[in-house]
């Protein structure tokens, strides 16, 4: 996703329920595009973390799971969590309150693990749309169609496979923050803020914003040997630099948030 400002919490996605905390997980919700494979290393160490803390034998696995942030249940003989990859970066007190979140005092426990998935939310992957969605791409002014286009002939030799359209209005008010555009890896849908169709706004901003979405496909969220996620990795934002109205495009963004932030109607 390309987000302008500090305050990543506030999308205009349809409402969707909080992320959570379950003791169990319905089955329902281990689909298997949710779970992000990340390298043993991470899970291991705060396996042994836990068993430490627990005495008692612990598997960890991490996922990709945009609803459920912390599950674990009893797998013979075994405690299983399944805890949303930010965790890998958590420190002792998570730890603890992890561990203590299978125990009696689970209410503390599970406000510290709030607190945590709280600070850490800019980490869990937005909603997905369902693959049968329905995409308007022309909009008033700008064709996303027509720019997703030109752009994959001119820089990606036509090997971006996505479907794109606006996102829905959200109801008024002013706006602290508006993501500008995401791309669902899982679906290869590409949305842009209906903001951004504004006679006001420039086609070349609409075409970098376009053309940073499309880069998520080439360039996938990378995970290092501690379980940290990389979405806009050093790669990608050099790749992001090659686009040749990159300057002009941030400049101009820089010059005018205003408009986005307001909310037309
Ligand atoms: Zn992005």
């Amino acid at each position: 996703m390309r987000q302008l400002s500090l305050f990543p919490s506030l999308n205009t996605e349809p409402p969707r329920s909080e992320p959570r905390l379950a003791a169990r997980q319905p089955e329902a919700e281990l689909g298997p595009s949710r779970i992000h494979v990340v390298p043993d290393g991470a899970s291991l160490v705060m396996a042994s973390r836990l068993s430490s803390l627990l005495r008692e034998p612990v598997e960890v696995e991490l996922t990709d799971n945009a609803w459920t942030m912390v599950s674990y249940r009893r797998v013979s003989g075994r405690l299983h969590f399944r805890l949303h990859h930010m965790f890998a970066r958590a420190h002792e007190p998570v730890m603890r309150a992890l561990a203590g979140f299978t125990g009696k005092n689970r209410r503390a426990h599970g406000r510290a693990i709030d607190e945590y998935v709280r600070q850490h939310r800019d980490l869990i992957k937005s909603s997905a749309p369902r693959a049968d969605t329905p995409l308007a791409a022309r909009g008033q002014v700008h064709d996303l169609l027509d720019i997703f286009a030109a752009l994959n002939a001119r820089h990606f030799d036509n090997q971006v496979q996505a479907r794109i359209g606006w996102g829905r209005r959200a109801p008024g008010g002013r706006r602290r923050s508006i993501k500008m555009g995401v791309y669902f890896h899982d679906h290869k849908i590409i949305r842009i803020h209906p903001a951004l169709d504004d006679q006001r706004v420039p086609r070349h901003f609409v075409e970098m914003v376009v053309f940073h979405e499309m880069l998520h496909q080439v360039i996938p969220p990378s995970v290092d040997s501690a379980g940290r996620r990389s979405v806009h990795g050093n790669e990608f934002r050099a790749a992001e630099r090659t686009f040749p109205g990159y300057e002009r495009a941030r400049a101009w963004e820089r010059a005018h948030l205003h408009l986005l932030l307001r909310q037309r109607s």
